[in-house]
């Protein structure tokens, strides 16, 4: 029997249910997974850092929008202060992102925060004070829950195969049988360029990079210790569970998949946070890999295509998909419903399509 909604979104990751909560009030929302639970990709699998002085300029701006969007969702976020570090080599770096950043401030001595830090390792830092840990599944839930009572529909084992524009409606073949929408929000993460080609629309460029997470034991750890990372983002350390969260920043291209750590990446995620701190880190008690999807310009994708009527995307978050999800989720459902601001061109759909 074919489903019919007045939108329908693929993907239940994070940008999917959000976007799916900001249309619930409007009409009728099918969103469409195909895994057998939500957020199983990279939502599941973030730093759930909430950092304002972190990506572009409009990213930046779309963490900051979001900040009372998680205060009235109730208690999602706790304190995490960042301290931004760097060697003597990374100091031109530190003084360019204190000059673009009011929300840094001098932190002359960072072994005050985090006494495991190296002080001879450390020519400089920047601290963050605002900075904040959230509680992913906590928003997740938030927005999958409130979007469920606002009358939406989630159909897990549901992957979308292939779709047509006719007659002014889109009609999908799905795992779980046919649907029919008057709109498509593609929030497909690292499949969205896949998702476009299967609806017979252009691919924008999408690049999925794999980033690998472990938590390592460590004693000694005080769990308000703030998160510790490099202005040349090769590491990042912070408490976590049985000892320390750590990463190596790592980027590695990667096809659309179920993300698995390398040894290596876990290997040198290690030995940078051995160099810069006295942890003496060695065993691993968990790891785990995701995919930070990009555009070409590292730029969220956000609003209508214009090359394919109906079709709205919200993807290419990157590694900020869960700290701006709030302020982009609602800026592309002003999109589908016409009602909203208009996407910014840096953000939106054309600007990957004029050239
Ligand atoms: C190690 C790591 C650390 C990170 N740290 C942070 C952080 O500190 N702060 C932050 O804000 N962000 C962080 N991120 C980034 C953040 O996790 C992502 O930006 C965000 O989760 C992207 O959400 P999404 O919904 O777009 O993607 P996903 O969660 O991957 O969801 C996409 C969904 O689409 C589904 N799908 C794909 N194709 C189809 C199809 N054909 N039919 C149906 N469904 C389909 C997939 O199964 C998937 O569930 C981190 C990421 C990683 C990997």
């Amino acid at each position: 029997m074919r489903i019919s909604a007045d939108v329908a979104v693929i993907g239940a990751g994070m940008a999917g249910v959000s976007i799916a909560y900001e249309l619930s009030d409007a009409g009728s929302v099918l969103v469409l997974e195909q895994e057998s639970r939500p957020a199983y990709h990279t939502t599941g699998r973030s730093a759930a850092m909430f950092l304002e002085s972190y990506g572009s300029p409009e990213v930046r701006r779309l963490t900051t929008d979001s900040r009372p969007d998680f205060d009235a969702a109730g208690e999602l976020l706790k304190p995490r202060p960042m301290i931004w570090v760097a060697p003597p080599e990374q100091m031109d770096r530190l003084e360019a992102m204190a000059a673009a950043q009011p929300t840094l401030v001098p932190a002359p001595r960072p072994e005050t925060f985090c006494p495991a830090l190296r002080p001879d390792w450390c020519a400089g830092a920047l601290r963050e004070p605002g900075a904040l840990e959230i509680d992913v599944m906590g928003l997740h839930q938030h927005y999958l829950g409130g979007a469920r009572r606002r009358g939406a529909r989630i159909v897990l084992d549901a992957a979308v195969r292939s779709g047509r524009y006719e007659g002014g409606r889109w009609l999908l073949d799905t795992a779980a049988g046919p649907v029919e929408a008057g709109a498509v929000v593609n929030a497909a993460g690292a499949w969205a360029d896949r998702v476009a080609s299967a609806l017979g629309v252009e691919p924008v460029g999408m690049r999925p990079m794999r980033r690998t997470a472990a938590v390592v034991r460590a004693s000694g750890v005080d769990r308000d210790w703030p998160i510790v990372g490099d202005v040349g983002e090769t590491f990042y350390f912070r408490p976590e569970g049985v000892g320390v969260l750590v990463s190596p920043a790592d980027e590695t291209p990667s096809e659309p998949c179920d993300a698995r750590p390398d040894d290596i990446d876990v290997a040198l995620a290690i030995e940078r946070v051995n160099e810069a701190t006295v942890l003496g880190l060695r065993s691993v008690h968990t790891a785990w890999a995701g995919l930070r999807t990009f555009a070409p310009d590292r730029q969220p994708v956000a609003g209508a295509d214009p090359a394919a009527p109906g079709l709205f995307w919200l993807a290419g978050q990157g590694g900020y998909g869960i700290q701006i999800a709030p302020a982009l989720a609602r800026l592309a459902a002003g999109a589908v419903t016409g009602k909203g601001s208009p996407v910014p061109a840096a953000l939106a759909v054309a600007r990957l399509r004029s050239s």
